[in-house]
C-alpha cells in the first residue's frame, strides 16, 4: 500500500476514481451486479524489462498496460513515462479514459500504460531502447482492434513513432492504426497535437458563455507547460484573454499584465524551465494554483487541488486538462465557494477524439484537412460540454458528478445490452 501511496502525496488516484464512480453509481441506482463490473479494471498487465544502457550495464524498468473496459470498443488510453508512475495510478487513468470515451460519445472502453522512468535521465537511443521493448512485452494486449495507445505525459510522437514501428515489425506489415499521436508522415492526424487543448479552450469558451464571463478581459494561470498546458496556454492566448502565470515540474512564473506565450515557449526550450523568464517574477508551483485570476488550467498531474488549498483558489473557472487534479474533497470545496469545474473527462477529451479520428482516418487510408479536425472536434465537444451542463443543472450536481452520470449510464448500458458471458 505504501509503494502504491508512494507518489503525489498520500492520495491514491485509484481510490479517488473508485469514489468518483461510487458517488454516480450512487446516484443513477446502478445494478449491484454492474456496479462491481465497473468498479473494477478488466485487464492489469505487469511487465519487468531488460534495457541495454548507453554505458553497457542491462537495467530492468517496469511498465504498466490496464484495460478498464471494452464494453463500447476497444481500449484507448495514453502511455506515461515517469519516476511516480505506480499500477494503481494507471488503473485510475484507465478508468477515467472509459468515461471520458462514453462522455464524448466515441467507440473505446478505457485504457492506460505507464513506465516507471525518469525519461530526462535517458539518452534518446535509451529511449529507444525501453519503448521499444515496452512495446514488445504489451504487444500481447494492444493492437488496432484491441487496444491503441497515445501520448500521455513525458511521451510524444516519437514515442508513438517507435511503438507503431515495432507493432509493425512483429506482424510483418504497417500498422498505422495500432497507436495514435503519430507523426503525420506515418499517418498522424492534423491537429492531434493541439487537440487537447484545443478542447479544453471549447470548453472554457461554452463555460465563458454559461457564466457571461468576458474572454477579452480574463486572467489564466496554467500548471503544467507541455503538450496540454503549454498549447492551451496559447490558445486562450488567441480569444483575448491574459495568461498572467505559468509552471512546469521546476516551479512557475508570475507577471500580472501578462506573459507572452510564444516568448515563454522559446524559453523553456532554450533553459529547460520556464523559471527566470525575463519580466516575471518567479513563484512556487503552489502560487500558481492561487494567483488573482478568472481561469485556472491544471495541465500537469493529479492530486493537485486538495482540501488543502481548493479554498484558496480565486478562479471562477477550473478547467481540468490535467486527468485528476482534483479531488473529491477539493471538488466540495470548490462546488460550495462557487467555483465552475470543468472535469477532466470532458475538459481534455479533445485529445482522444482526435485521436479517434486519427484511427479512423488510418483505417480507411483517408486523410483529413486540420479545418476538418477541428470543425468535427468543436462540433463533439460543444454537444458533450452542453450535454454535461443540462445534467448538472438538472441535477444540481457539480459538473465532474454529471460528467459521470452521462458516461457511467452509457457504459452501463452498453455492459447490460451485451449481456453476462458465458
Ligand atoms: P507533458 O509531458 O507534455 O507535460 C507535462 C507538464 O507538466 C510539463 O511541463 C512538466 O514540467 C509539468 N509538470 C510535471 N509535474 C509538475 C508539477 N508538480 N507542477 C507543475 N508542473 C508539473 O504531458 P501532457 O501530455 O501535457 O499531459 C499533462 C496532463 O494532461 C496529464 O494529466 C495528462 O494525463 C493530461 N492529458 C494529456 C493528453 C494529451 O493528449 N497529451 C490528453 C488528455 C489528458
Amino acid at each position: 500500500m505504501t509503494t502504491e501511496r508512494a507518489t503525489r502525496g498520500t492520495i491514491n488516484p485509484w481510490e479517488v476514481a473508485q469514489q468518483q464512480f461510487d458517488l454516480a453509481a450512487d446516484r443513477l441506482n446502478l445494478d449491484a451486479g454492474l456496479r462491481r463490473v465497473l468498479r473494477e479494471p478488466r485487464r492489469e498487465l505487469i511487465v519487468h524489462f531488460p534495457v541495454k544502457m548507453d554505458d553497457g550495464s542491462v537495467q530492468v524498468f517496469t511498465g504498466y498496460r490496464v484495460q478498464h473496459n471494452l464494453g463500447r470498443g476497444p481500449a484507448k488510453g495514453g502511455i506515461r513515462y515517469h519516476q511516480g508512475v505506480t499500477l494503481d495510478e494507471v488503473k485510475a487513468l484507465a478508468m477515467w479514459m472509459t468515461w471520458k470515451c462514453a462522455v464524448v460519445g466515441i467507440p473505446y472502453g478505457g485504457g492506460k500504460g505507464g513506465v516507471i522512468v525518469d525519461p530526462k535521465q535517458l539518452s534518446q537511443r535509451e529511449l529507444e531502447g525501453l519503448t521499444r521493448r515496452y512495446a514488445t512485452e504489451i504487444s500481447i494486449i494492444i493492437g488496432p482492434e484491441r487496444d491503441i495507445p497515445a501520448p500521455d505525459v513525458n511521451t510524444n510522437s516519437q514515442t508513438m513513432a517507435w511503438i507503431m514501428d515495432t507493432y509493425s515489425m512483429h506482424v510483418g506489415y504497417t500498422v498505422p492504426g495500432v497507436v495514435t499521436g503519430k507523426p503525420i508522415a506515418l499517418g498522424g492526424s492534423e491537429g492531434r497535437n493541439e487537440a487537447t487543448a484545443r478542447g479544453t479552450v471549447y470548453c472554457i469558451v461554452e463555460a465563458a458563455r454559461h457564466l457571461n464571463l468576458d474572454l477579452s478581459k480574463a486572467t489564466v494561470a496554467v500548471q503544467g507547460f507541455g503538450n496540454a498546458g503549454s498549447i492551451a496556454a496559447r490558445l486562450i492566448g488567441e480569444e483575448g484573454s491574459t495568461v498572467v502565470a505559468v509552471s512546469d515540474s521546476t516551479g512557475g512564473i508570475h507577471d500580472p499584465s501578462g506573459l507572452d506565450i510564444a516568448k515563454v515557449v522559446a524559453w523553456k526550450a532554450e533553459h529547460g524551465t520556464v523559471q527566470g523568464f525575463p519580466g516575471a517574477t518567479d513563484v512556487s508551483n503552489a502560487t500558481v494554483l492561487e494567483v488573482d485570476c478568472d481561469i485556472l488550467i491544471p495541465a500537469a498531474l493529479e492530486n493537485q487541488i486538495t482540501e488543502r488549498n481548493a479554498g484558496k483558489i480565486k478562479a471562477k473557472i477550473v478547467a481540468e486538462a490535467a486527468n485528476g487534479p482534483t479531488t473529491p474533497e477539493a471538488d466540495a470545496i470548490l462546488f460550495a465557494n462557487g467555483v465552475f469545474q470543468i472535469p477532466d473527462i470532458l475538459c481534455n477529451a479533445g485529445g482522444v477524439t482526435v485521436s479517434y479520428f486519427e484511427w479512423v482516418q488510418d483505417l480507411n487510408r483517408d486523410f483529413w484537412d486540420e479545418a476538418e479536425v477541428n470543425s468535427k472536434l468543436k462540433g463533439i465537444m460543444v454537444k458533450a460540454f452542453k450535454d454535461c451542463l443540462a445534467m448538472s443543472l438538472r441535477e444540481n450536481v457539480n459538473m465532474r458528478t454529471a460528467a459521470y452520470l452521462l458516461a457511467v449510464q452509457r457504459v452501463a448500458d452498453a455492459t447490460a445490452m451485451r449481456g453476462l458471458y458465458p
